[in-house]
């Protein structure tokens, strides 16, 4: 399933901009967009371009963007990204729903994505080995969704909070005497010196997976040199477990199972396979503002290594299979190039 990039989205609010007359402040959902003046009011419906939409160059409606316009896979069309006007964040991009003819819905959060043509951008990461397929069905891919869409979350209960960290996902598993190890998109192959490779055999990940003898899958992020620039100046690959995937029954151990699967590794001889930085076992914000509160408590410097700020948040409920992240704004502003 692709992504909900484009969406039918209310204007919750409209507010003016402190420093520019003829643009305003659109509120939708939990983000903060600008618009031009006059175009929306509270209640309006619109077409939401959530961040990272890649939008095409080929419909009309997006010509203004023409200045943005790169390529993109085989697509030319342009990035919306986190910029600030005129000193104001704006997240996404809102069109008035009549300039969507072709759009006979009017129910809020349909998904107009792949209608609109529109796709996720993605920077183009290095790759790191070859594929010998795609990411298996059997496990879940480690996606987490923004906060900023979870307006109406349930928010009670206990959640762990962790660093979220900018590397690359990668997951390793063991299903039916079956070794693998997989980036985001792909199972890779296996070669001398591919540094996903070189790292799972360093943390000796296959014979600790074989020694508990379940169908299983670490889910981490790989972190080191050449990845992502190393802001965080490790000297060496180093793998940080966020998830432990349960394959037989088909979901993410909550915290404490995850804990438990990480600390019966972990009794086992070798070096120690990392988690990402703990935070806290923390309740979310009760205020109408708690996606705003969230979003500056994700601001400051990494866990990691001080000298660099933090990508943000990433909040697991202790109970239940739900999750999501809270990016912080400085940091989109300063490295999602
Ligand atoms: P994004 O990087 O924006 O695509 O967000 C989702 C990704 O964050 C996941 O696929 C993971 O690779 C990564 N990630 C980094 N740190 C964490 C963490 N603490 N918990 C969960 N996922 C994380
Ligand atoms: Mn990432």
């Amino acid at each position: 399933m692709t992504r909900k990039l484009a969406s039918i989205q209310e204007v919750r609010n409209v507010i003016k901009h402190p420093n520019a007359d003829a643009i305003e402040i659109a509120q939708v959902e939990g983000w903060q967009c600008i618009s031009k003046l006059g175009e929306f009011k509270p209640g309006d419906l619109g077409v939401y371009f959530e961040i990272d939409s890649f939008v095409p160059a080929s419909d009309e409606r997006f010509a203004f963007l023409e200045k943005n316009f790169v390529s993109f896979e085989d697509y030319r069309g342009a990035r919306i990204k986190t910029i600030r006007l005129r000193g104001e964040l704006s997240q996404g991009l809102i069109l008035p729903l009549s300039a969507f003819p072709e759009v006979t819905d009017t129910e809020i959060g349909t998904d107009l994505t792949e209608l609109l043509g529109v796709i996720k951008w993605e920077k183009s990461m290095p790759s790191f080995a070859e594929a010998k397929g795609n990411f298996p069905s059997f496990i879940e891919k480690t996606d987490q969704e923004r906060v900023q869409n979870l307006r109406k979350m349930d928010r009670t209960g206990t959640w762990e909070r962790t660093e979220k960290l900018d590397g690359t996902s990668m997951t390793t598993y063991l299903v039916d005497g079956e070794f693998g190890v997989c980036s985001r998109n792909y199972d890779l192959l296996e070669t001398a010196d591919s540094s996903t490779w070189v790292t799972v055999r360093r943390l000796d990940i296959e014979n600790r997976l074989r020694t508990l003898g379940k169908n299983i899958a670490l889910q981490g992020e790989l972190m080191g040199p050449k990845i992502q620039e190393n802001r965080y100046k490790l000297l060496e690959y180093t793998y940080f477990v966020y998830d432990v995937y349960d394959i037989d029954a088909k979901r993410k151990m909550l915290p404490h199972e995850r804990k438990e699967v990480m600390d019966a590794l972990n009794s086992m001889p070798g070096e120690k396979i990392k988690e990402v930085p703990f935070i806290g076992f923390v309740t979310l914000p009760e205020g109408e503002d708690w996606i705003d509160v969230l979003l500056k408590d994700a601001e400051g410097q990494s866990l990691l290594n001080n000298s660099t700020i933090r990508e943000g948040d990433v909040f697991k409920h202790t109970e239940k299979n739900v999750s999501f992240k809270a990016i912080s704004n400085k940091f989109l502003l300063k490295y999602d190039e």
